[in-house]
């Protein structure tokens, strides 16, 4: 397979060809959300002139066409993080919408008072605050795995925090500001030693690395398509098959029902049960043809070139007089995140914007994460398959140039 090209990338993305406050603009915003290639708009735009139709009940023409879209689009997920089959894929508004379903369905359905959740404090608040809400109503306590120093895992911590009592273990996979990945291999045995199922928040994981969801043995794995060159609005969650079967909806009506009398109803099987209401086709559709896109170009290219792009930026930013920089130094991919000494990232940002710089600047919804590294934001940039090493450059100018303004 041959290596990854930016400049023969940057070209398929017609949002990255424009001046942005006079200057070409250089998107350093991707963990927030990806920008699209025209395969995918264009796929979006092909399916509703010329399949559009409501799925799954249509005998007509297009009726079948949209649920043949939208069927095969659920293929392509599977096919995406090796899972054994479409069954296990729910599609779901993303990955936030993911970790709910299974907050509120399996761990409300087997946790009790004594039983522990152990997440991390790294967590995004969307694998945070959906589990103090099970602990919260089930009786359950919430744990949360120890740090090292440089916010890389502690393992012998882990072992200790993960017990018999454990039910469920969630953590991100890639974490949105530290840009380190987890060692979701090791946390995952030591759940599975103690019969805990493990939820990966794959939202920055997905885009960045390969995925094989059977290799890894985790029990759930959610994402959004948005930050992987698909549609907002669009995400999946995979669960073996057994814990998905045995699992209640959390939402319902159209769609999701096998029998209804005027008392009570039964369930499709999976994973139907779980997609209530007219689902999100297009949405299916434009993240089959952003796994397309993906899979042409080779997610090892883009896992080499994110993982380099990352380390180029880390090692520009810290060398850098008055640049402090987050995460550990090493196992990083994706991102970086840094403030400039005594000025608030979102002037920094500001500034940054008005050279068509464009990062990200906030708590990156990790406010307990912003706590730890005893900063109340910082800003980041972020890093694509259509980045490369010119626009580090652009933004290490830039930041030079705000640091003079701001001096
Ligand atoms: N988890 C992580 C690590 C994220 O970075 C994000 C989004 O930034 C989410 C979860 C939530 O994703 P979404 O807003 O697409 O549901």
């Amino acid at each position: 397979m041959s290596a990854l090209s930016p400049a023969e990338l940057k070209p398929l993305f017609p949002i990255l060809q424009q001046d942005v406050n006079g200057h070409p603009l250089v998107y350093l915003d991707s963990a927030a959300t990806s920008q699209k290639p025209r395969q995918v708009i264009e796929a979006v735009q092909r399916y509703y002139e010329r399949d559009n139709a409501n799925v799954h009940r249509g005998v007509h023409t297009l009726g079948t066409r949209a649920t043949d879209a939208y069927e095969g689009a659920r293929e392509k997920v599977a096919r995406f993080i090796n899972a054994r089959s479409a069954s296990e894929i729910v599609f779901t508004r993303g990955a936030t919408t993911s970790i709910n379903t299974v907050a509120a369905s399996y761990a409300r359905a087997v946790c009790k008072p004594g039983d522990e959740i152990v997440i991390s404090p790294i967590e995004h608040h969307a694998n945070l605050i959906p589990w103090q809400q099970a602990a919260k109503a089930t009786g359950a306590t919430l744990k949360h795995l120890p740090m090292n120093d440089d916010g890389s895992f502690d393992l012998a911590g882990a072992a200790a925090t993960i017990t018999p009592n454990t039910k469920m273990v969630a953590v991100t996979h890639l974490s949105n500001v530290l840009g380190a990945v987890t060692p979701v291999e090791e946390i995952i045995a030591l759940a599975h030693k103690h019969g805990a199922k493990v939820l990966l928040d794959g939202a920055q994981s997905a885009p960045h690395l390969k995925i094989d969801v059977q290799k890894l043995d985790c029990d759930f794995f959610a994402f959004s398509g948005h930050k992987m060159c698909g549609p907002t609005g669009i995400g999946a969650l995979y669960g073996k098959r057994e814990l998905l079967e045995a699992m209640e909806p959390v939402e319902f009506g159209g769609e999701m029902i096998d029998y209804v009398d005027l008392f009570d109803a039964t369930w499709k099987e999976i994973p139907w049960r779980f997609e209530a209401g007219t689902p999100i086709i297009a949405g299916a559709v434009g993240l089959g043809a952003a796994i397309d896109f993906l899979t042409e170009v080779g997610m090892e290219n883009i896992e080499a070139h994110d993982r380099q792009l990352a380390a180029y930026a880390w090692e520009r930013l810290s060398a850098m007089d008055g640049v402090s920089v987050y995460g550990p130094a090493s196992g990083r991919t994706s991102l970086v995140t840094f403030n400039l000494e005594d000025v608030h990232p979102h002037d920094v940002a500001t500034v940054l914007d008005a050279e068509g710089v464009a990062v990200r600047a906030g708590h990156h919804c990790c406010q307990p994460l912003m706590r730890w590294l005893k900063v109340s934001a910082t800003a980041r940039a972020s890093f694509y398959l259509y980045n490369d090493e010119s626009d580090v450059d652009r933004l290490i100018a830039s930041l030079q140039r705000a640091k003079e303004y701001f001096g």
